[in-house]
């Protein structure tokens, strides 16, 4: 094995190269086979299956382990027993369960493993990054739960700048903590870094003023449009000018990027998404390489009660068990339809106007994307041109499912406009489609089918179809 520092890029080259390749793609062929995330020494394939295997039963792999359960223990317990002089530092659920455990430290491993170096052979902690150990995730009872706590972080009078296209909920709730005069937001296109920057040095100023802190909230690439942020370039200004960062990595998944490695000092996710991968319940995770701020991010978990429970748990590290091949497998479906779609959008045969998805050329972040996201995910627009083609186009669907969340093994299809949350700077007639892992000829056939239809073509004449 090679130290790869420029892994990102390789892999990229493999997504790009799907662009020139004519359909001879094997459908379901990694993108990310040559992406080395090493986690705990080894790579990321490895890991979400190994880890978090030991627990309170004792650990499988230890040499001559016998009987020990080859998963960890689900405790379906409320509270814990306690002797007077020794509880054991277990207290109650709401505070924590031995069967988070399992799940917060892979979390944790998979955000912040990239603070140890890959030396080529094997997992290398430095001096210092040995000192800062593996900074620990913390479970929530939604991605809300979690974004929720982070931005509580920030004191009344605090100032927060967001991109406009933030997730819907994350952007209400920091309307509403606004209207209730909590907290100042000012948003931002986040992939315009200059502007950002210019925001960053205004509202620092500013805030410096009122002897307010700030936060700088990042999501890349963004829902539903898909920016993609200068994360390294904005999380270092921030940082210089003592602004507080955290990064919604639910899009990304620690498997294509990894803010902390960049400099930012939480990343949330919505474990709902992708980690959890089957769409069967809903939890988040916030982690944060400071001690402190982790402490506060708890405090507010137990707090508040934003705690999930034990079944939860257990259904999300079976799922994060998969997340690498599933992500593998529904991004090379993601960025086979996009060339497709995208052929088909440049045909004119259809209402499809434009289709965006970073792997694409066409993209406008396409060349930043290729330098900082290890692979580009499995989230495409599809950009129609109004509302009545678009739900013309969901009703038709038959292998797509017409509804919201994403990152599921099955391919979903939503016009995002149908919150009234989103905002009109994303068009009435946007779909975004969630890839999941069933085979690429099925998932095109069936959008091109529902997309002819929306057109007004019979789906029966032969001259017609492809
Ligand atoms: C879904 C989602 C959330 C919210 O997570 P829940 O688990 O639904 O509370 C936050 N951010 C992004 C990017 C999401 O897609």
């Amino acid at each position: 094995m090679t130290v790869r520092s420029g892994a990102a890029r390789e892999s990229w080259t493999r997504v790009a190269d799907v662009e020139n390749a004519s359909n001879s793609q094997q459908p379901h062929s990694p993108t990310s086979d040559a992406v080395e995330h090493p986690v705990a020494g080894h790579h990321p394939h490895t890991y979400v299956v190994s880890a978090g295997r030991g627990g309170p039963e004792g650990d499988p792999h230890a040499p001559g382990a016998s009987g020990v359960p080859v998963n960890a223990p689900v405790d379906f317990s409320s509270t814990y027993s306690y002797r007077p002089d020794d509880d054991g530092g277990r207290l109650y659920a709401r505070e924590g369960m031995p069967t988070w455990e399992p799940l917060e430290e892979l979390l944790a491993h998979l955000e912040g493993g990239t603070r140890s170096t890959w030396s080529g052979e094997g997992f290398v902690a430095t001096e210092q990054q040995a000192a800062l150990q593996v900074p620990p995730a913390l479970l929530f009872g939604s991605g809300m739960a979690a974004i929720a706590a982070v931005v509580h972080l920030l004191p009344i009078g605090g100032h927060i700048i967001l991109p406009r296209h933030s997730y819907n909920g994350t952007s209400a709730l920091v309307d509403e903590l606004a209207a209730e005069g909590r907290l100042t937001a000012h948003r931002v296109d986040i992939a315009d870094t200059e502007a950002v920057q210019t925001t960053l040095a205004d509202v620092a100023t500013l805030a410096q003023a009122q002897e307010a802190p700030v936060m700088l909230w990042a999501e890349s690439p963004t829902n539903p449009m898909l920016e993609v942020a200068d994360l390294p370039a904005l999380l270092a200004e921030a940082r210089r000018r003592g602004v507080l960062t955290a990064v919604d990595n639910t899009f990304a998944t620690p498997l294509r990027q990894r803010p902390l490695q960049h400099g930012a000092d939480i990343v949330v996710h919505s474990v709902t998404k992708f980690l959890a991968g089957h769409s069967d319940l809903v939890m988040g995770a916030a982690v944060a390489a400071d001690p402190q701020l982790r402490e506060r991010l708890r405090r507010h978990r137990s707090l508040h009660g934003a705690v999930p429970g034990p079944m939860e748990v257990f259904l999300a590290l079976r799922g994060v068990r998969t997340l690498a091949v599933r992500l593998d497998a529904a991004e090379a479906n993601a960025a086979e339809l996009a060339v497709r779609l995208e052929q088909l959008a440049a045909s004119g045969e259809t209402p499809l106007q434009t289709v965006s998805y970073p792997g694409l050329a066409s993209h406008p972040q396409h060349e930043r994307a290729g330098e900082q996201l290890a692979g580009c995910g499995a989230i495409i627009a599809l950009h129609l041109p109004d509302v009545a083609s678009a739900d013309a186009v969901l009703s038709a669907l038959r292998v797509w499912t017409p509804a919201t969340s994403l990152g599921g093994v099955e391919s979903l299809a939503e016009r995002r406009r149908r919150h009234g949350g989103e905002p009109d700077t994303v068009p009435e007639g946007l779909i975004r489609l969630s890839v999941g892992i069933e085979h690429v000829d099925d998932l095109h056939a069936d959008l091109v089918q529902a997309l002819r239809l929306a057109g007004g073509v019979r789906p029966d004449n032969p001259a017609e179809t492809r």
